[in-house]
């Protein structure tokens, strides 16, 4: 199975991709979670995306595209994968196209999550309460929300157009969403 979670930042994308992670045992590929270990590790490519991310701002297509083509080549999960955080360009969205139709791969989902801006907007500043302003981006929220509104919700017409875009209603609790996600996903290894 191989999937992708869309959505804008705060909408739960990585509580959601972890939760799949462990009841389908594929695995979870988070550009996020990779850029974030890059700049904790202090590399040079790292400590550059580090000063991106934290003025809201997207790390560079083609930085990004190298990363998943590595990724790619990877001996992962015979189940397949969840990419959560990619594309979030459509130049990342059309690359990964590419990637997939080299591999002879094609892509079961793409789910996107939708949520209000406010209710973003509150859910990242009381993350930022609760982990004590641990994350860079998270003074950045309204950049990031501009960002999303202008760069990657174009990414879920890409997929629209395509046939492949599920949309659920992310605006209820972590299991409602989980809910609705499961229905989808469910469907799919039944077919
Ligand atoms: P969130 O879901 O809260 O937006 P992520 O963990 O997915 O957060 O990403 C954090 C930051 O990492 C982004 O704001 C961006 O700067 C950078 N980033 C992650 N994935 C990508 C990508 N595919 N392209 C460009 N930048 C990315």
């Amino acid at each position: 199975m191989r999937l992708i979670l869309l959505g804008p930042p705060g909408a739960g994308k990585g509580t959601q991709a972890q939760r799949l992670v462990e009841k389908y045992g594929i695995v979870q590929l988070s550009t996020g979670d990779m850029l974030r270990a890059s700049a904790a590790a202090g590399t040079p490519v790292g400590s550059k995306a580090k000063a991106i991310m934290d003025r809201g701002d997207l790390v560079p297509d083609d930085v990004m595209i190298e990363i998943i083509a590595e990724r790619l080549e990877e001996p992962g999960s015979s189940k397949g994968f969840i990419l959560d955080g990619f594309p979030r360009t459509v130049a990342q969205a059309e690359a990964l196209d590419t990637l997939l139709d080299q591999r002879d791969l094609a892509l079961d989902a793409i789910i996107e999550i939708k949520v209000d801006e406010q209710v973003l907007i509150d859910r990242i500043a009381g993350r930022s309460k609760e982990t004590g302003g641990t994350r860079g981006d998270d003074q950045s929220t309204a950049k990031r929300l501009e960002v999303y509104r202008k760069q990657t919700a174009p990414v879920a017409d890409h997929y629209r157009r395509k046939g492949v875009l599920v949309s659920v209603d992310g605006m209820g609790t972590m299991d409602e969403v989980a809910a609705l996600i499961d229905r989808h996903v469910q469907s799919l290894v039944e077919a």
